[in-house]
């Protein structure tokens, strides 16, 4: 990989996602070598990723190079590597471009789509977990409903325009709540020879509740903007199979839909060698102890959604979400630089500040510490954290802009089929 030897311990972060990027901010002054691998050559915004898939935002707004966030940083190392193995015994990692030791490991490769084993859901609905997949999604919307304007059969035509979104947290939420404003403002402009108001937009959950880890108030409330907004909010209803066509549920409801978004489940991002039953939970997290070691190894540490960390607060580990893994991130660099000086490390402890979801112009939900509050406010205050957050001032700015122009204009003006998805759309380029 063409790291050079060094006489400071090696720290081999892998994932750049909010986790890794906090440590190696933490780390980046200090006399460690660190080499952040990632698969990516960018770090993903994945809260605003609803708004790539529904044309509201570029993906360029919401991704960060790598590189830039840690440029001018001696003994920083950047390689675009998918990890693929990690030998314990010998401290090494095995990539698709070669191996690499490791004085210490840091594993934060987040999450990935769980179907539960269904190979058919799996293989015929669309996951939005990076931007890849995010702009696959924001193809097929788009080429349906250029495919709709093509046939006569109303059975077709239907299907074309019938959406369901399986999972009825924060993903779902917003995504069922974008969906439901392009029906409204942009679909009867762009498609004037289409009965646009046949779109039907469906959420799918399971439990009794949307937002089910939020506050009662939240949900129902989130629920009511849905319907406000047109959305059919489907609960205690599980989605058992889809062929492409025909979603089938737990009950004799079905669904003909061509665009079924599986937002329903999420899995750590395991890897071979540290999938030990020993130290892996039912959902393939790695169970750690408090200073973000992996049971069993002193020198293997994991933070963000892939770790779990449990506690009396916190029986199954921390929530996934972005806060918890920044934390987590910061307080492994602390740590770490503490270890190296010699003094005491610092267990962590999780410093909830909230959760909020937002479900179109105006409309938000917010659970904070001390207060829980729906509606304009919320919304004002979800978009704020969120400009607060974004990686890279120029995307705070570009985000800004767009929401200003969209919310004058009713607008979202990137809905473009850059990279068609379906065949039937397929041209020379
Ligand atoms: C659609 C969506 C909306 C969300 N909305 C919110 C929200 O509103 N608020 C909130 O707090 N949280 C939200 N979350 C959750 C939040 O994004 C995650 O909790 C957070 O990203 C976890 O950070 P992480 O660093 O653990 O993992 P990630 O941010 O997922 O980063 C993992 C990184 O590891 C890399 N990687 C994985 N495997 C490998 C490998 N084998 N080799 C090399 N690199 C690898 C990936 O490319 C990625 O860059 C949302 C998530 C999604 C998907």
């Amino acid at each position: 990989m063409n790291i050079p030897q060094s006489s400071n311990p090696r720290v081999v972060i892998i994932g750049g996602g909010f986790a890794g990027i906090a440590l190696a901010k933490k780390l980046s002054k200090q006399e460690f070598q660190v080499v952040l691998l990632d698969r990516h050559n960018y770090h993903t915004f994945q809260p605003l990723l609803y708004q790539v898939s529904t044309g509201g935002l570029e993906p360029d707004s919401i991704a960060y190079p790598i590189r830039k966030v840690l440029q001018g940083y001696p003994n920083f190392y950047f390689r675009l590597a998918e990890v693929l193995k990690v030998n314990t015994d010998v401290n090494l990692v095995d990539t698709n471009i070669g191996s690499l030791k490791f004085d210490k490991l840091v594993v934060a490769t987040g999450t990935e789509t769980n179907y539960f084993g269904n190979t058919e859901l799996e293989a015929n609905s669309m996951a939005m977990k990076t931007i890849p997949q995010s702009l696959n999604l924001r193809s097929l919307i788009l080429e349906n409903f250029e495919q709709a304007l093509l046939t006569d059969d109303l059975h077709e035509r239907e299907a074309l325009m019938n959406f369901v979104i399986v999972g009825g947290g924060p993903t779902g939420v917003e995504l069922a709540g974008a969906l439901a404003e392009i029906k409204k403002g942009i679909l009867p402009k762009d498609y004037p020879d289409l009965d646009t108001r046949r779109a039907q937009i469906n959420i799918v959950q399971g439990g009794d509740r949307l937002l089910p880890a939020m506050s009662e108030k939240a949900s129902e409330k989130a629920e009511a903007f849905l319907e406000e907004l047109g959305v059919n909010v489907w609960k205690k209803l599980r989605v058992s199979g889809y062929d492409g066509k025909l979603a089938t549920t737990n009950t004799d409801i079905s669904f003909r839909t061509e665009t079924l978004v599986w937002a329903a489940g999420v899995k750590a991002v395991s890897l071979k060698g540290l999938d030990g039953e020993a130290f892996v939970s039912r959902s393939k997290r790695l169970l750690v102890n408090e200073f973000h070691q992996v049971k069993g190894f002193d020198n293997i540490y994991a933070i963000g959604d892939v770790a779990q960390m449990e506690s009396e607060a916190f029986p199954h580990g921390h929530p996934m979400m972005a806060q918890p893994a920044m934390q987590q991130g910061e307080n492994l660099g602390n740590n770490l630089v503490a270890e190296s000086k010699g003094n005491s490390l610092k267990p962590f402890s999780y410093r909830d500040k909230g959760s909020m979801a937002t479900i179109g112009r105006n409309k938000a939900v917010a659970d904070l510490p001390k207060f829980k509050f729906q509606g304009v406010f919320a919304w004002f205050v979800w978009m704020f954290v969120h400009l607060y957050f974004l990686i890279g001032f120029r995307n705070r700015v570009v985000v800004f802009i767009n929401w200003v122009y969209n919310y004058i204009k009713f607008d979202r003006e990137a809905r473009l089929i850059i990279r068609p998805f379906k065949n039937h759309f397929k041209t020379k380029e």
